[in-house]
């Protein structure tokens, strides 16, 4: 089989360098694009001395142009520290940055995958989320920012798809964990592990009962593979994630299990419009990619906790 050219956006963040990974061992040639905004080269250092692999630094809010078979765009800052701390550009990074990848796809004919999310759902009435559900976000609140800038990108996925035939695929991931985790990211697993390492108090939001279902990075790269190679007729959107439901407190006391650590929980207020709780309803993945998970969180967070270790030392 011919080795395609593939164009990661995003590509040096925590789930781009997964997916450049794969792609590269499943023979392919990887042009990892990223403006190191919360990524880094630390996170595809080891897939320097692949001459497949290419690194570009280019923010994806200007035009871009290569020649490529494949699109995968996972550029933007994820985590609410993160993706709050210039909400306008975290806007025109969803925007402009769909709008200059499905350009690309547009003119060169390739299939483009968005890396959307659960956060589409917002602070959800229905309980799990199917992909039908048309959610419940704030359009002037803290988290609004992220939320409406990726469903506006959705938004202009399916448009270039009816207008103009682009070949698209919407993944909509939930909470996703692993190796290579910004430790500065505030997310909860990240924070959680690391304080737990340090032997410092565990911050829990709010009373500690909402709850999020974690998916392990492996599975969630293995989803957008699958996705991706999925006919032009199925464009999604597409759930991927763990239906298994766990409440902030459970994970804390997870962690603790796991780390062995000494480290007190503490209080600290909710966040603004922060989510009381998520759960995919992952049916059509099952149907149409023939996917489900297949790694628990204790196993995720071993493996996790096994990465922070090594870093912190
Ligand atoms: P991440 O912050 O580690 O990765 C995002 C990458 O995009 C980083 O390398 C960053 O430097 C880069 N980036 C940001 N703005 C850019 C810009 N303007 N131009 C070029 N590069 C830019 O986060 P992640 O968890 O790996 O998330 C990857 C994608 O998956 C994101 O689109 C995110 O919205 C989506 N997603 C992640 C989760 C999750 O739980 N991790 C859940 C839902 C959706
Ligand atoms: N959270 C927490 N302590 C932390 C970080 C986050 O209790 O140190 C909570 C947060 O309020 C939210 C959940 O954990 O209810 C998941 O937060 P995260 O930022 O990881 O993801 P998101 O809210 O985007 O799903």
């Amino acid at each position: 089989m011919a080795r395609k050219k593939i164009l990661v956006t995003g590509g040096a963040g925590f789930i781009g360098s997964h997916l450049c990974e794969r792609l590269l061992n499943e023979g392919n040639e990887v042009l990892c694009l990223d403006n190191y905004f919360t990524g880094s080269k630390e996170n595809v250092v080891h897939l320097l001395n692949n001459p497949y692999f290419e690194l570009i630094r280019h923010d994806v809010v200007h035009p871009f142009h290569a020649d490529v078979d494949e699109i995968y765009n996972l550029a933007c800052p994820a985590s609410p520290v993160h993706y709050q701390y210039n909400a306008i550009k975290t806007v025109k990074t969803s925007v402009m940055g769909a709008i200059n990848m499905l350009g690309l796809a547009k003119r060169l004919k390739v299939k483009i995958l968005q890396a959307s999310t659960s956060e589409v759902y917002g602070d959800p009435h229905v309980h799990p989320q199917p992909e039908s559900y048309w959610g419940n976000v704030n359009p002037v609140g803290i988290r609004s920012c992220y939320d409406e800038g990726k469903r506006c990108a959705e938004t202009l996925f399916m448009d270039y798809h009816r207008q103009n035939g682009v070949r698209i695929k919407i993944v909509r991931i939930f909470n996703t964990y692993g190796p290579r985790m910004n430790p500065e990211d505030g997310r909860v697993v990240s924070n959680f592990i690391v304080q737990a390492l340090k032997g410092e108090d565990i911050t829990i939001y709010g009373d500690g009962k909402q709850t999020r279902s974690f998916q392990y990075v492996d599975d969630m790269v293995e989803a957008m593979v699958k996705m991706m190679a999925t006919d032009d007729s199925f464009t999604g959107p597409v759930n991927t994630g763990n239906p298994v439901e766990f409440t902030m407190l459970e994970l804390a006391s997870l962690v603790l299990e796991l780390t062995g650590s000494k480290s007190k929980p503490v209080f600290k207020p909710l966040p603004g419009d922060d989510p009381k709780q998520r759960k995919p309803d992952i049916a059509l993945a099952k149907e149409k990619l023939d996917w489900e998970p297949k790694t628990g969180l204790r196993e995720g967070l071993v493996k996790t906790i096994g990465y922070f270790d090594k870093i912190m030392k």
